[in-house]
């Protein structure tokens, strides 16, 4: 018998709609992420960081992580906002 441990039937429903939320969080940001991917995929390096144009070493996008990660919320704004 198993019996000795009762689970209290509310707690499973709070955990479950905590973890769809996050599920659902998680699908945006992957989606985000993915979209945002693509379009670095697509970029040639230039000699010039993307975002900030600061002149590079050959074969960089971006002079740093800061830049890459702003690029990329750029990107995944414009990607949101296709409205215009
Ligand atoms: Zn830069």
């Amino acid at each position: 018998m198993n019996d000795n441990r009762p689970e209290p039937s509310n707690c499973a429903d709070v955990h479950d709609r905590a973890t769809l939320e996050e599920q659902r969080e998680l699908e945006r940001n992957l989606a985000r992420h993915r979209a945002a991917a693509q379009q670095q995929s697509r970029l040639q390096p230039k000699g010039y960081c993307h975002y900030c144009d600061e002149p590079l070493r050959e074969g960089q996008l971006f002079c740093d992580k800061y830049c890459s990660d702003d690029f990329e919320y750029e990107q995944s704004r414009r990607a949101i906002n296709k409205k215009v």
